[in-house]
């Protein structure tokens, strides 16, 4: 039912010559793949040259990152409708490492998911718990806490089309994947608890990606659960062979 999406975070990495060769790859090896939603998230600087890469093909672009209002006096900042003007259908909220450096709140996340849908841009809104927190068994309080104050408030339709990634951040390009099990209890928790939020329609719609280390030699055992329904991915996806086996898994 729910069309498995893999979405690449090039986070800080390529330059624009360098996110078109990889673009050129991609639009070569996944131009065919059917049902899958293949998503890619370059530096802002890259997004349009990637965008007008990709034209006529499926493959969708999204930003890393926005600030939450239309405009303003916020040097540095990009907002929602730039994004869209730029060509970007989806938008990262809250990636563990917003949250770790630059001090993302689920407050700021919940403005951010809510200025996003506004902009007509689809929000994939990311929650993790760290180690200690693991190692402690709050995992499952962790992420309802992030999921109640970060992803209220949204209307029956958003809660359909919303993207949520959850990305244990002790995984995080450390190489050390959640085993399959492991992942499945969080995303079948997460859309049970959603359920609770928006009803059992937009549990069953909304998709729940896996991020953490996916890499080629783990992703199909990721995918067989029932509640995995794509990846996030940040290493794996800056390479054309790794990208290409990941969307085709
Ligand atoms: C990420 O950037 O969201 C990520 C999961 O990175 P990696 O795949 O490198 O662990």
């Amino acid at each position: 039912m729910r069309t498995p999406m893999m979405a690449g975070n090039w986070k800080m990495y390529k330059t624009i010559p360098e996110a078109l060769a990889l673009v050129e790859g991609l639009k070569k090896n996944v131009a065919d793949v059917k049902n899958r939603e293949v998503l890619v998230c370059p530096p802002f600087c890259a997004i349009a040259s990637v965008v007008a890469a990709l034209k006529g093909t499926a493959i969708k672009v999204g930003a890393q990152n926005m600030h939450a209002e239309t405009k303003g006096a916020f040097t540095g900042e990009i907002s929602p409708s730039m994004l869209v003007d730029a060509g970007c259908s989806h938008v990262l909220i809250g990636h563990s490492e917003r949250r770790q450096y630059f001090g993302e709140t689920d407050e700021l996340v919940n403005k951010k998911m809510k200025a996003a849908f506004a902009a007509g841009l689809v929000p994939v809104v990311c929650v993790g718990e760290i180690l200690a927190e693991r190692e402690a068994g709050k995992t499952l309080a962790v992420i309802t806490v992030q999921i109640k104050n970060g992803i209220s408030g949204l209307t029956a339709e958003q809660a359909k089309t919303l993207v949520i990634a959850y990305e244990p951040v002790w995984a995080i390009g450390t190489g050390k994947t959640a085993t399959p099990a492991q992942a499945e209890e969080v995303h079948a928790s997460i859309r049970a608890l959603y359920a609770g939020m928006y009803g059992n329609d937009a549990a069953q719609a909304v998709r729940i990606l896996y991020g953490g280390s996916v890499k080629p030699d783990n992703v199909a055992d990721l995918m067989k659960q029932p509640n995995i329904d794509g990846g996030l991915v940040g290493g794996a996806s800056l390479e054309i062979d790794s990208f290409t086996k990941l969307v085709a898994y």
